[in-house]
């Protein structure tokens, strides 16, 4: 078995089968998903509405893949996700993956922009391809690869430096407005293409940037016209209960949004949604062969039309704030814990070493739960369920949690 199956687990886990927010193993055990596969299984597993929308795909005897022909299923998804991109006059590029939603998204901007100069965030994972791993900032996740892009990473949600221990939210966000500046007159030799970022940095460990901090990015782009992508693959549909897509939540409205992730459910789907003067004209990205391919549209638009008459970000909120407040509350008497975040349905724990990270996998897995590891240092325990959880499992979820980092505890005591 290669290692990387194990990433998470001391032993892989095959999973077989699921249902509802559940999925079982090999061996017959079954897990509460608070992971969702991968942030994939955005609502669960079985549902009947996206088999029967791929199923009636199938019976037409149409899998006919092609960007080149009108697909009804890709133009009613793509007027969907433009209307609640909030982005004016926006256009939708369907892709397979994140990475080749970042991929365009880079294109675009640094065609539309004639500049390959980007700026990214510390901590930040955007993908595996040339141009994504460019603007990705870890070492590991990098892979040693050379970069194509000419790319500055700002400080955003990373806030390890010395400097910043003890700054108040708005020092901290005065003092990265002036860095920016800094970079844009120092570190760059031509004009800026654009600004990708996550709005909760998912690999990086769920790590938010303040409140007001994209705001205030974005004043000091919009004074040289650099654009704005949004990277929402993991932070889009609702996940964070309190906007449907990240950003919204800071106020601003990106140039881009890009997206995969849940919206197929399971399904391979991703894509670009654009400012329209972007997305046009001689730069325009035009082909993917699998992009928008009809049965991962019929997938998607019976994911997404789920979401929306479900209301499943309000039910984010809901069940997230259990969980959320119930570890806030835990973490008073335990001392292995060293910070709490999230909003919605993605929160993570923050433990003192990777020993203990590894430690609390084993333990939640015995226990019936799935969850992520993350962050900088391996550290954080990255959970992000299906939008679809009940009350009840939150509340079950939560007492699997707290069981766990309460053995943690004990050992390290
Ligand atoms: N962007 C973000 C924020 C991600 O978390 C990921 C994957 O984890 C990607 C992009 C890449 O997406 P994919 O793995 O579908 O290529």
């Amino acid at each position: 078995m290669p290692n990387w199956v194990a990433l998470n687990y001391n032993e892989p886990i095959e999973i077989v089968s699921g249902k509802g927010n559940r999925v079982v193993d090999a061996d017959g055990k079954s897990y509460l998903d608070f992971f969702a596969g991968i942030l994939t299984n955005m609502i669960g597993y079985d549902v009947p509405e996206v088999r029967e929308a791929v199923e009636r795909q199938l019976a037409t005897g149409v899998v006919h893949t092609s960007t080149v022909y009108l697909l009804r299923g890709q133009v009613e998804l793509a007027e969907k996700i433009a209307r609640l991109s909030g982005i004016p006059d926006a256009k939708v590029f369907f892709t397979n993956s994140g990475t080749e939603a970042n991929e365009t998204a880079l294109l675009l901007a640094t065609y539309a922009r004639k500049s390959d100069q980007v700026l990214a965030m510390r901590q930040s994972y955007h993908g595996r391809s040339f141009g994504a791993v460019s603007v990705t900032s870890n070492r590991a996740w990098k892979n040693n690869s050379l970069s194509p892009l000419n790319v500055h990473f700002l400080h955003g949600a990373d806030r390890h430096l010395a400097q910043f221990k003890g700054m108040s939210d708005a020092d901290y966000i005065a003092a990265c407005a002036d860095d920016l500046r800094h970079v844009l007159a120092t570190a760059v030799s031509n004009d800026v293409a654009a600004l990708i970022a996550e709005p909760i940095q998912g690999v990086g460990g769920f790590t938010m940037a303040p409140d007001g901090l994209f705001a205030a990015y974005k004043e000091v782009l919009d004074e040289q016209g650099i654009l704005f992508i949004s990277d929402e693959v993991q932070t889009g549909w609702g996940r964070t209960g309190s906007a449907f897509f990240g950003i919204q939540d800071h106020g601003v409205t990106p140039d881009m949004i890009t997206f995969a992730k849940g919206l197929g459910n399971g399904f391979a789907v991703g894509g670009v949604v654009a400012r329209g003067d972007l997305m046009d004209g001689p730069h325009a990205v035009g082909l993917s062969t699998f992009g928008g391919n009809p049965i991962s549209m019929a997938a998607a638009n019976a994911t997404l039309d789920y979401v929306l008459d479900h209301d499943l970000q309000a039910n984010a909120a809901r069940t997230g704030a259990i969980i959320i407040d119930g570890l806030k509350e835990a973490a008073k008497r335990l001392s292995v814990v060293k910070d709490v975040r999230g909003k919605g349905l993605m929160f993570a724990v923050e433990l003192e070493s990777p020993a203990q990270a590894a430690r609390f996998m084993e333990e939640s897995k015995k226990a019936g739960l799935l969850a992520g590891k993350g962050g900088l240092h391996g550290t954080a325990i990255r959970m992000a369920p299906p939008l679809t959880l009940t009350v009840d499992e939150a509340v079950e979820g939560l007492g699997i949690i707290v069981g766990a980092l309460e053995i943690i505890d004990a050992e390290a005591a």
